[in-house]
């Protein structure tokens, strides 16, 4: 036994999934992964640079680990490791900073601090990861597929610490769904920083990706976790269209709905590109739900663009909102734009946002009233079966002697409440 590792994870889905390599990574070498609440004689702290808020929480996790344990080594990785790994390094002098690529075989690296060099990062360009065998504390899977991004969009520092795109080969991502699936769990979620971009430089892509996937017993649900509106191909939409797995939920990030501020981002569409995708995608799959990314505060927003957004996403009909208001990060076009937009202002629109976006959810819940669902339980507590179902909304309902975390239930949808659906259990479907 090597001692005792409490793993911390800040960020995405991707960072998710890359915590639980590195717990795989570090088990096989005689660890024992520990409640991070408690003592460990290794912490590993996955860090997110994706806003300022976000980098304060990762300095915050990080010193409060350091005064706790005044013994334990810190390895601090991630996207901010990446970015800011010598400021990080200030903290303490106690902490090894690796960047992105490191996680991908992080034993060799437990005693040594290395450079996080961007350069070391986009002349990446295949996955090296070994990829995970299992899914510590969740229902759903998650399943990386994709990396990086070349993107560059305004206010993005994305493809600055996650690199060029790079896609792992379709063989490997399918053995490690088999493996999971083996393990009982019944859904997969595609996880990638980009994931439309999917072997993108060999032409096949994620459409084909999706079309191979051969029938694994047990898998359920393929869910998406985030597709670009641009990379909606006519095979993509195909494969949606026949391939019942996949979720009727997709993640289509707007980031706004005026022309002018998505041209000041270097987003490459226009609000009515988006809404011909999304009507393109309900002929395919009525009844879809459709959830989004949208910023409020660009540079430039005035008081017009924001209702504009406003009035946009709202037409839409979005079963669910991510708002972000946004975050001057340092070394992209947006973070020197003039009219930068005031943090009070700012945080008024991230308000009234969040009161459409609950109007909007309850809009899309009444819409589905009455509807089969299908659900994975992800909680039991107090009788009920707590999951999200393939529509993503979450919903509650009876819980009857058979079922178990993981399992797949239909359920019929009965009515609403704060944004949950309450339903009553049809039967289990695995
Ligand atoms: S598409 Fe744009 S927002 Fe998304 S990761 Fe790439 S640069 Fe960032």
């Amino acid at each position: 036994m090597r001692g005792d590792c409490a793993l911390l994870t800040l960020g995405c889905k991707v960072n998710q999934y890359e915590s639980q390599e590195m717990r795989e990574q570090l088990e096989s070498a005689g660890y024992k992964i520990v409640d991070a609440g408690g003592d460990a004689d290794l912490f590993v702290v996955n860090t997110c640079a994706v806003t300022r808020t976000a980098e304060k929480k990762c300095r915050q996790v990080i010193r409060r680990v350091a005064a706790r344990c005044p013994k334990a080594a810190i390895v601090v990785t991630g996207c901010m490791a990446q970015k800011a790994g010598a400021a990080l390094k200030r903290l303490s002098e106690r902490l090894i900073i690796l960047g992105n690529a490191e996680k991908e075989d992080l034993l060799p690296y437990l005693t040594e601090d290395v450079s996080c060099a961007t350069a070391g990062l986009s002349n990446c360009r295949s996955y090296r990861g070994r990829g995970i065998d299992n899914w510590n504390g969740r229902a759903r899977a998650f399943v990386k597929i994709q990396d990086g991004c070349n993107r560059n969009c305004a206010y993005c520092l994305v493809p600055q610490v996650r690199g060029r795109p790079r896609s792992r080969p379709a063989q490997v991502a399918y053995d490690e769904i088999k493996r999971l699936a083996g393990k009982g769990f019944k859904e997969v979620v595609l996880t990638g920083i980009h994931l439309g971009l999917y072997n993108e430089r060999e032409g096949d892509g994620l459409a084909e990706f999706l079309s191979r996937l051969p029938d694994i017993e047990g898998i359920v649900n393929i869910r998406l976790s985030s597709i670009e509106p641009t990379d909606f191909t006519p095979d993509l939409l195909n494969v949606i269209k026949s391939d019942n797995r996949i979720c009727n939920h997709m993640h289509i990030p707007l980031q706004h709905g005026s022309d002018r501020i998505l041209g000041m981002m270097q987003r490459p569409y226009a609000a009515n590109d988006y809404a011909r995708v999304i009507d393109s995608l309900r002929a395919v799959r009525p009844g879809l739900a459709l959830t989004t990314d949208v910023m409020v505060g660009f540079p430039g927003e005035d008081d017009a663009a924001f209702e504009e957004s406003l009035s946009f996403i709202r037409r839409m009909r979005f079963a669910g909102l991510h708002i972000f208001r946004y975050s001057r990060r340092p070394d992209t076009p947006a973070a020197v734009m003039p009219n930068q937009v005031s943090e009070k202002i700012k945080s008024a629109r991230a308000k009234q946002m969040a009161q459409t976006a609950d109007d909007i959810t309850d809009a899309y819940l009444a819409s589905i009233l009455n509807e089969k669902l299908r659900l994975v339980v992800e909680k039991i507590d107090n009788s009920l079966c707590i999951g999200r179902t393939d529509r993503y909304v979450e919903a509650e309902v009876d819980f009857q002697p058979d079922f178990s975390i993981g399992d797949v239930i239909s359920v019929r949808a009965l009515s609403k409440n704060n944004g949950r659906l309450l339903g009553k259990a049809l039967k289990k479907v695995l």
